[in-house]
């Protein structure tokens, strides 16, 4: 059992995949107590036995299909390149009644993937929470890392009204708001907001990874401007990202190409000494910035460690709310 209490939102979650988000709704789960049974599924066995240490599941699973028996609540925790496979194998077994999401960074693919692969009188209804951290893996979760984030829920015409208001009060329950989106307009969305500003640090990083030795060691040493925020950025993991990139391919190539011209016409600027068309813009992304900050979408997580929380987890992981 997962905490005291008799009123479980839901009888038995399966979490398929335990990294970061998957485990950080585990410790959710578990403190908030929103159900009787936390299944946790991971293919290696070395994450199997991080996840047996940290005692966040109440069973644990390589294979899906074992993972998913009776369980009322299917949540998709892998790489977005992961899910048709996965769901291949998990797919037949979920019991009909239940409800399906994932948390994946990407929806459109996620419903080309997941969906056929789901059986009859199951509710599919995809999200997106906007949490993360640059950390990955098992030990990287913790309980609230949810809190006062959004979760973007991505229902396809048709699902009934009473499961997407249940999924809804669920994540509210691990502390974020939800908001419905249209699967399309989410990648959209993404694209400029989490995708591109991870394109372009992983390009800053790997550009100056490029310069001649003399100067990429003062690279690292005087990192502490604006570089060193770029490097917590393209610390993110490999596989999650080469995974969205591949799977918004559209989005990100059409905010790219608007991000190309526009840093096209700051290049001319700053050639033709155009100081008043550079200091225009630093003004208006500065209003951008405060209302970010006025939106509590800047703060840190510097005041909800785990371990102070008691939330779980054993990384606290560096701030790092804008992740995604
Ligand atoms: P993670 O920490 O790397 O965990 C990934 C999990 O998926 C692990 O349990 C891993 O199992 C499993 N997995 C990896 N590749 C697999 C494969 N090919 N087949 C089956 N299982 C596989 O990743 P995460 O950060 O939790 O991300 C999971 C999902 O959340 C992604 O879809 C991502 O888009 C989304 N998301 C991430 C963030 C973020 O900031 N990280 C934020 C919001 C949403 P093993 O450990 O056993 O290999």
């Amino acid at each position: 059992m997962t905490a005291v209490g008799d009123n479980w939102m839901f009888e038995k979650v399966a979490l398929l995949g335990a990294g970061l988000i998957g485990s950080s709704l585990a410790w959710a789960i578990r403190a908030r107590g929103l159900a009787g049974h936390v299944a946790a599924q991971s293919r290696s066995a070395e994450s199997r036995a991080t996840i047996a240490h940290l005692g966040f599941a109440d069973s644990l699973h390589a294979d899906p299909a074992a993972a998913v028996k009776d369980a009322d609540l299917v949540i998709f925790c892998v790489p977005i390149g992961a899910n048709a496979a996965v769901a291949a194998v998990a797919g037949p077994h979920i019991s009909p009644g239940a409800i399906v999401t994932d948390v994946g960074s990407v929806k459109q693919a996620v419903i080309r993937d997941i969906g056929p692969c789901l059986p009859e009188g199951v509710e599919f209804i995809p999200g997106h929470p906007i949490a993360g951290t640059e950390h990955s893996g098992p030990e990287a979760g913790f309980g609230d890392l949810f809190e006062q984030r959004w979760c973007i829920l991505t229902p396809v015409p048709g699902t009934p009204q009473a499961a997407v208001t249940k999924l809804t009060t669920f994540w509210e329950r691990c502390g974020s708001t939800v908001t419905l989106m249209d699967a399309g307009h989410h990648d959209k969305v993404l694209a400029i907001t989490s995708h591109l500003p991870h394109l372009i640090a992983y390009t800053i990083v790997g550009t100056a990874v490029d310069l001649e030795e003399s100067t990429r060691a003062e690279v690292v040493k005087f990192s502490a401007g604006g570089f060193r925020d770029f490097t917590r950025i393209a610390g993110s993991d490999p596989v999650m990202w080469r995974d969205v990139f591949l799977n918004n391919r559209e989005s990100v190539l059409e905010m790219l190409q608007r991000f190309s011209e526009d840093l096209t016409a700051l290049q001319r600027a700053i050639r033709w000494g155009e100081g008043e068309v550079l200091e225009g813009l630093f003004r208006r992304t500065r209003e951008i910035r405060r209302g970010v900050i006025d939106a509590h979408q800047a703060g840190s997580f510097d005041a909800r460690e785990p371990e102070r929380s008691g939330l779980g987890g054993s990384v606290p992981g560096t701030a790092s709310p804008d992740e995604e």
